[in-house]
């Protein structure tokens, strides 16, 4: 089989853009993305997607996934590493990590559509049984979220996670409101978004203790190890992130300083399902815990499904809560160009499943794909 050709499209977003907390105040986030076509000469084509959180920055990705696509023509989609390697040799130079992600998934999808096989039974099978946790990236008071919180447990969401990041005094007032007024068994964890220095960080993390959040995420700068060691081994709450570790060997220097107890690579950034694999791979040997960032479109999601699905150390997964005005916030909405997007839902009860069709088990609905389409 050889790769005939690559083709992307820039998608507008289905859903309302979402505030996330940064260091700079609120951020939009949309879910728009690039999806990525690699045909073959055997007539299979393989999909990925990855997103830069804006239509905009999508152009440019669009663009690095066809520059870096040049060098996979002619080649045999089902040799992955070796075409993952020949990437990454260009994308550690000149960055592009997204193109390389969306471009692996792709090749993973032909390999499984190739099989017979969905990803997951490629990669070894079903490890275990993953529930989903819910992200809800919208704005809301603590006394509104403490409402939610029944709304998702109901559903069997084991936890919320809330941006945090807004100051030491609102961020313990929030986690203290939040969790005071929340059902029993229902957990809390938050997202810093590498907002904190470590001071401030130690102090959200000893009420986060005292209060036994479920993680406190990204607390301080993802390149300062030394910095979450140190949290991480003076608090009784587990230290997780990061979603921006490009490829997988920051991993391993993050597991050797005990940095982290739980690791969130992130498919469309980390190098698809080669990368997020060998992260789980790493996070296996040192019996840490694999929860994968997975707050993306529906293609991308679908493949961390797969790679979540099939890790030993992955009990659990990001899923991201759009609306607040739905019946059911276990329906995946993102992704209405994907025919079968109902195939990714969280089961009542909070289970999550990878779709069980051959490859990554998602096919694109190509007149609302079009309708959707911005370049
Ligand atoms: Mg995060």
């Amino acid at each position: 089989m050889k790769i005939t050709g690559i083709e992307t499209a820039v998608l507008g977003s289905a859903v309302d853009a979402a505030s996330l907390p940064a260091q700079v105040g609120a951020r939009e986030l949309e879910i728009s993305s690039v999806v990525v076509k690699v045909h073959t000469d055997e007539g299979i084509t393989g999909l990925g997607e990855s997103f830069y959180r804006s239509e905009e920055n999508n152009r440019f990705l669009a663009e690095s996934v066809e520059a870096l696509g040049r060098h996979v023509i002619g080649k045999d989609p089902q040799n992955v590493r070796n075409i993952w390697h020949e990437l990454y040799l260009h994308v550690k130079r000149a960055g592009a990590y997204g193109a390389l992600s969306a471009i692996d998934e792709a090749l993973w999808d032909i390999v499984g559509k190739n099989a017979g096989l969905p990803v997951y039974q490629l990669l070894g099978g079903q490890a275990g049984e993953v529930n989903a946790y819910a992200t809800f990236p919208v704005d809301k008071t603590a006394e509104e979220l403490t409402e939610y919180a029944d709304w998702l447990s109901a559903k069997g969401f084991e936890a919320m996670k809330i941006g945090a990041g807004f100051g030491v005094e609102k961020d313990r007032r929030r986690i203290k409101t939040i969790l005071e007024g929340s059902p029993d068994d229902f957990g809390l964890a938050i997202d810093a978004n590498t907002s904190y220095n470590i001071t401030d960080a130690r102090a959200v993390a000893k009420t986060g203790s005292d209060y036994e959040i479920e993680w406190f995420e990204e607390p301080i700068a993802h390149t300062d190890i030394q910095g979450q060691a140190e949290l991480n081994g003076s608090v009784d709450i587990p230290i997780s992130g990061y979603q921006t570790h490009t490829p997988h060997y920051p991993a391993l220097d993050h597991l050797k300083a005990n940095a982290l107890d739980i690791y969130q690579p992130s498919l469309d950034y980390v190098g698809g399902i080669t990368g997020a694999m060998r992260v789980a791979t790493l996070v296996e040997a040192f019996n840490k815990e694999l929860v994968p960032h997975a707050l993306g479109p529906a293609i991308n999601y679908a493949a961390s499904l797969h790679v979540a699905a099939a890790s030993r150390q992955c009990e659990l997964i990001e899923f991201a809560v759009l609306d607040d005005d739905v019946d059911d916030p276990g329906r995946y909405i993102a992704g209405p160009y994907v025919e079968n997007q109902d195939a990714i839902h969280v089961q009542d009860g909070g289970r999550i499943d990878p779709p069980n069709e051959p490859g990554l088990g998602v096919t694109i609905d190509e007149d609302i794909f079009e309708e959707y389409r911005v370049e």
